[in-house]
C-alpha cells in the first residue's frame, strides 16, 4: 500500500488526542447507549472527537442485511469492529454500544487493534434489573416468544473474564460510570 502522507498520527497531532475505541458490552437495558451518550457529551465538552457506533443503529444500514443467528452475530460484530478500526485510524475516540454476547467475536475484534487501543468495557446489569428496565419493550417481546435468539433469554451472554472496565449498572449512576470511564482515558492520554 502507498504510504500516505496524512495518516493516524498527523491526525492524531492535529486533533490533541489518541485514537482509541471504548467497547461496551452487556445484555440489551444494561445502559451501553445510556453511558455512552453521556460518555460521549463529556468527551464533546472538552473539544474532543468522538463517534457512537451503536449496535441497533447500524442494524438499520451496514448491517441491515444481518439477523440474530449466530453466524449473523459474528459477521455484526466483524464489520461494526471493522469501522471502529477506521475511525480509531481517522484518529477518533470511537464508543461501540454493541451487545457483543459471544467472548470469541469480543477478542477477534481486540485482535485489530493494537495493544491499548481496545477498552472493553463491561457494562453490567442482572438480567432481572436489565428485563424490569426494558425501555423497548424488548424484554416483554422476547418473553412473548416474538424475538427469538434474544441474548440473556433464548442466546447466551458470555461474561467478559478480563475487561479493562467493569461498569455495575444497577450500582453506579450513569454519572459514576462516566466517572470511571473519564478517569481510564485521562490515566493513558
Ligand atoms: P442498552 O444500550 O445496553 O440496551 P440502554 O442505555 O438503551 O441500554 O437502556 C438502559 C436503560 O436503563 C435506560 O432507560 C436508562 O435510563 C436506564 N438506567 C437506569 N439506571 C441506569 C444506570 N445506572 N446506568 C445506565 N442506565 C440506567
Amino acid at each position: 500500500m502507498t504510504k500516505l502522507t496524512v495518516n493516524r498520527s498527523t491526525r492524531e497531532k492535529l486533533y490533541g488526542q489518541k485514537g482509541k475505541v471504548f467497547w461496551m458490552t452487556g445484555l440489551s437495558a444494561s445502559g451501553k447507549s445510556t453511558i455512552a451518550d453521556a460518555f460521549e457529551k463529556t468527551l464533546h465538552e472538552r473539544g474532543l472527537r468522538t463517534y457512537i457506533l451503536d449496535g441497533d443503529n447500524l442494524r438499520r444500514g451496514l448491517n441491515k442485511d444481518l439477523g440474530f443467528v449466530e453466524a449473523d452475530r459474528i459477521e455484526n460484530i466483524r464489520r461494526v469492529a471493522e469501522v471502529a478500526k477506521l475511525m480509531v485510524d481517522a484518529g477518533l475516540i470511537v464508543i461501540g454500544a454493541v451487545i457483543s454476547p459471544f467472548k470469541s467475536g469480543r477478542e477477534a475484534a481486540r485482535a485489530l487493534f493494537e495493544k491499548g487501543d481496545f477498552v472493553e468495557v463491561y457494562v453490567d446489569a442482572p438480567l432481572e434489573v436489565a428485563e424490569q428496565r426494558d425501555p423497548k419493550g424488548l424484554y416483554k417481546k422476547a418473553r412473548r416468544g416474538e424475538i427469538p435468539n434474544f441474548t440473556g433469554i433464548d442466546s447466551p451472554y458470555e461474561v467478559p473474564e478480563q475487561p479493562e472496565l467493569h461498569l455495575q449498572t444497577s450500582e453506579l449512576t450513569v454519572e459514576q460510570s462516566v466517572q470511571l470511564l473519564m478517569e481510564h482515558l485521562n490515566a493513558r492520554l
